[in-house]
């Protein structure tokens, strides 16, 4: 068993990024400038948006906090996004999720204009990687992306294997699965209604978790030698601490790879959002030559 260290990778890509930023800075003479907008007081929400912040600060991209009130209504959060868009100096807007209940997800993240769509949810981006249209244009989203990375960077083989994804979001369930297709996998989407989920695992070559429900993932539903992608990260509040869908203690023995939580997904979320970054901000460079 080889734990994948996302930590390790996501800090061999962000060297990388921020070699590639301080050369563009000074062809460009302008800063890469990242937007994250937070809205309410979620501990969660705040710890995630601290490491985006501080991953940015790192690689050289510029980067600013708005923090909003969590009573904070949908056409104030509009007029946010908007302003932002328009903002010529703006090359990536990110909206911490989840936003309160007042305002609606998708409203929000269509809003954002496809170009500055650092995190790739808004529906353009998601009908390129869904109808295989990726161009340079296309932000894909962070967390398959990731997931992606931290296979290939074991060269675990994804091509004619039968790759198992539980959680359905259009986050990362959904955009793993059509990722890991494209990569030619035999793909098996499961969610909450799935019936025999274990049969299913069970013959995963690559298992990847996204449900957010703590030692979800027991022994007896992995194959002896499979890869196991654990996104789950649920929050405890009370230690500040975060865990993840897999019973780690238990299944790693059984695995071929397996990333731990923290120091897997997570941080190369947090490098793929850095590269949509500079992706978005060489897309905006270029098209203002
Ligand atoms: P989500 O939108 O809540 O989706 C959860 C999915 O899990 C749904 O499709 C749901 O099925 C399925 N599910 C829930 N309980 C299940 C069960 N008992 N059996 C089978 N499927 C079940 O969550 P998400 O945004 O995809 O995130 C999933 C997890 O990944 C969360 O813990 C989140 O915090 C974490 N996450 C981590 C990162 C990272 O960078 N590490 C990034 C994003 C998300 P239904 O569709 O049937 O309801």
């Amino acid at each position: 068993m080889e734990i994948i260290s996302g930590k390790t990778l996501a800090a061999t890509v962000k060297e990388g990024l921020k070699s590639q930023v301080a050369e563009l800075v000074s062809k460009y003479g302008r800063i890469p400038n990242l937007v994250v907008i937070l809205v309410g007081d979620d501990p969660g929400s705040k710890s995630y948006v601290s490491g985006k912040t501080k991953a940015a600060d790192f690689v050289g991209i510029k980067n600013s906090l708005l923090h909003f009130e969590d009573s904070m209504t949908e056409s104030e959060l509009l007029a946010e996004v908007n302003r932002l868009n328009d903002d010529s100096d703006v090359d990536g807007i990110l909206v911490q999720l989840p936003l309160p209940k007042q305002i609606r997800t998708n409203v929000i993240l269509d809003a954002i204009r496809a170009d500055k769509d650092v995190d790739g949810f808004h529906r353009l981006n998601a009908a390129d990687l869904f109808q295989s249209r990726i161009t340079c244009e296309t932000v894909l989203p962070c967390t398959p992306h990731g997931i992606i990375k931290l296979l290939e960077s074991k060269n675990i083989e994804i091509s004619g294997k039968h790759a198992v994804v539980i959680g359905r979001s259009n986050i990362v369930g959904m955009p793993v699965a059509k990722m890991l297709l494209d990569k030619n996998a035999t793909v098996t989407i499961c969610h909450s209604r799935t019936q025999n989920l274990a049969e299913i695992t069970r013959q995963a070559d690559i298992l990847v978790s996204a449900i957010g429900r703590p030692n979800f993932v027991k022994a007896d539903m992995v194959k002896e030698g499979a890869a196991v992608i654990d996104v789950g990260t649920s929050f405890n509040a009370e230690t500040g601490r975060i865990c993840g869908d897999v019973d780690f203690v238990n299944v790693s023995d059984k695995t071929s790879f397996i990333t731990p939580v923290p120091g897997g997904v997570g941080p190369m979320t947090i490098a793929c959002l850095m590269e949509n970054t500079v992706r978005c901000f060489l897309n905006h460079v270029s098209d203002s030559k």
